[in-house]
C-alpha cells in the first residue's frame, strides 16, 4: 500500500499533535479543525479504507471505537461527540489510510453534510 502522510505522523518523519497514542493505534489533532475538538483516531496498520477492511481487523476496528470514547471522556466531551469515516473520494476521503474523525465542541446538526 502507499504510504501517506498518516505514516509519516506513525513514525514521526511529520509532527502531529498526539492526544493518545499506544501499540496499536494513534490519536492526534486536525490540522483543519472542523470543530472546536476535532481528533484524527487512526489504527497503526495501514488499512486504505474502511471498505478495505476485512475480517483480520474487526479487533483493531472495535479498538478504534472503544478509544475514540475514551478519548471523548479524556477531552470532556463524552456527552456530544460524532464520529465520521469518509470512505473514498466521493466521500470526501482524502487521506487514504483508515481514520475517525472524532467531532465535538459544537453544535453537530443532522443530516451531516
Ligand atoms: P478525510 O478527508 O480523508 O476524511 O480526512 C483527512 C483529514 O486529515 C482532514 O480533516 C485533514 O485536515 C487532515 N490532515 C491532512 N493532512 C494532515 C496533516 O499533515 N496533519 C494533521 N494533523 N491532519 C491532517
Amino acid at each position: 500500500m502507499q504510504e501517506t502522510i498518516f505514516d509519516k505522523i506513525i513514525s514521526k518523519e511529520i509532527p502531529a499533535e498526539i492526544v493518545y497514542e499506544d501499540d496499536q493505534c494513534l490519536a492526534f489533532k486536525d490540522v483543519n479543525p472542523q470543530a472546536p475538538v476535532h481528533i484524527l483516531i487512526i489504527p497503526k496498520k495501514s488499512i486504505a479504507k474502511i471498505a478495505d477492511a476485512d475480517v483480520q481487523d474487526q479487533n483493531i476496528l472495535g479498538y478504534l471505537m472503544l478509544k475514540a470514547g475514551e478519548i471523548a471522556d479524556e477531552l470532556g466531551v463524552k456527552d456530544a461527540f460524532r464520529l465520521v469515516i469518509n470512505n473514498g473520494e466521493g466521500a470526501g476521503q482524502t487521506v487514504f489510510h483508515l481514520h475517525i474523525h472524532l467531532l465535538a465542541g459544537r453544535a453537530l446538526t443532522w443530516p451531516p453534510g
